[in-house]
């Protein structure tokens, strides 16, 4: 065995009678997460997460995965050894030298689960601490707030040796919090919502309208590379594409102008959620943010949302466009959100929508049209892309 990847628990480890249940699920994420690698034996043991490779497997992916996977707060990378002291200096002067040179401070812990090791815990890391002392003069030891930790652990069969751990992706494990339709446009905010409330542990079923001819096939393909970007966090990701063009076309020749965003966001949130209901999903999620568009006011939010049950998840809800970006930029959806393929939105958008909609106003809006019909006909134009 040549190395293993540790993973550290979050907040799910607060969860009470809960946490066995969402540990389970945060081992059955990572196994079809790391399938393809190869063959992995992954279990628990002391809020640990051991990822052990079984034969050939590409590690540096496995470590990768593994720190986009919702539910643990730290990870390592961990090399193994023999159990002598010396086997263990050894990997720890082959895997970290780089790390000692580029230092400036550093730490050594130690434990051992089998306490028939000649050395104690504090011995080994003052063996190891001395020697490395010696060979990196440069690094000075600091216990109490060293810039390298440098981790040796004896357990029964095997040692093995990290420099600290990294920043795992936290939140809970996707799946424990249930299902969500998440409104998936082309844009920056859509993706970042969606990656926030995977990270709260939602299962995401992605929605997209499109409007052929007036949107591309471009366009279509921009979502999916969107989903594609999202896939690792989410752990699986269908994305549902409903033609959204008669719906647009009938609203567009029988309502006032100004209405036109307000009533096509009512009739999305319909459609959402009836797949929800399909889906046994508790809500459907959106990348709206206060103020920032006419129909993202206090009164269109109200209204947008007041023709469907389920409660509309809006995490972006209090972030500024400049937030939500930075965000964008780091989850790496930022540069295909960025090209510029019609909506289906922006093909219909009125020159000067309502900010400040009734609903009275919008229920007689939308009485001239067939809404029952015209729901059925978009949603039995569905299609299904797994990304
Ligand atoms: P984004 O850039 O993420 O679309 P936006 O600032 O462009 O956000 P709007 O166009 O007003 O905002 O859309 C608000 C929300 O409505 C989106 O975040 C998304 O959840 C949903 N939405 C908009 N257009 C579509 C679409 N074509 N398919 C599915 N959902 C959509
Ligand atoms: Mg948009």
């Amino acid at each position: 065995l040549d190395s293993i990847v540790l993973l550290k628990l979050g907040e799910l480890v607060l969860k009470g009678m809960n946490r066995r249940k969402f540990e389970e699920r945060l081992i059955g994420n990572l196994k079809r997460k790391l399938y393809p690698l190869g063959r992995f034996h992954i279990y628990s043991a002391q809020s640990v997460i051991f990822v052990e490779p079984l034969g050939e497997c590409d590690m540096d992916a496995a470590t990768e995965l593994c720190s986009k996977t919702f539910g643990v707060i730290s990870l390592a990378r961990a090399y193994c050894c023999d159990k002598t002291p010396e086997a263990i200096l050894a990997r720890v002067l082959e895997t970290l030298s780089d790390d000692m040179r580029s230092a400036k401070s550093f730490k050594v812990e130690s434990r051992r689960s089998d306490k028939r090791f000649p050395l104690t815990s504090i011995q080994l890391s003052q063996y190891i601490g001395g020697e490395l002392n010696d060979a990196f003069p440069e690094c000075k030891v600091d216990v109490h707030n060293p810039e390298l930790k440098i981790v040796a652990e004896v357990r029964d069969n095997l040692a093995y040796v990290h420099g600290g751990n990294i920043r795992g992706a936290g939140g809970l494990p996707v799946g424990s919090s249930g299902r969500a339709v998440a409104l998936l446009s082309g844009g920056i905010d859509s993706p970042v919502a969606i990656h926030m409330m995977a990270r709260r542990g939602l299962n995401i079923i992605p929605l997209h309208f499109i409007s052929p001819p007036y949107t591309s096939e471009l366009a279509k393909e921009k979502v999916l590379s969107l989903a594609k970007i999202l896939l690792p966090w989410c752990e699986k990701l269908v994305v549902h594409l409903v033609k959204f063009t008669r719906i647009q076309e009938e609203i567009r020749s029988n309502c006032p102008e100004e209405l036109f965003t307000i009533i096509s966001r009512r009739f999305m949130a319909r459609i959402a959620e009836r797949l929800a209901r399909y889906h046994g999903a508790g809500s459907i999620i959106t990348g709206e943010s206060l103020g920032q568009v006419a129909s993202q006011t206090q009164a269109a939010i109200a209204v947008s949302e007041e023709c469907v049950s389920l409660p509309v998840l809006r995490p972006l809800i209090g972030l500024d466009k400049s937030e939500i970006v930075i965000r964008a930029r780091e989850l790496g959806t930022l540069e295909t959100s960025e090209l510029p393929y019609e909506d289906c939105c922006t093909v219909f958008t009125p020159r000067h929508p309502k900010t400040n909609p009734r609903l009275q106003e919008i229920l007689d809006a939308e009485s001239v049209l067939d809404i029952e019909y015209l729901i059925d006909e978009a949603y039995a134009s569905m299609e299904l892309v797994e990304v």
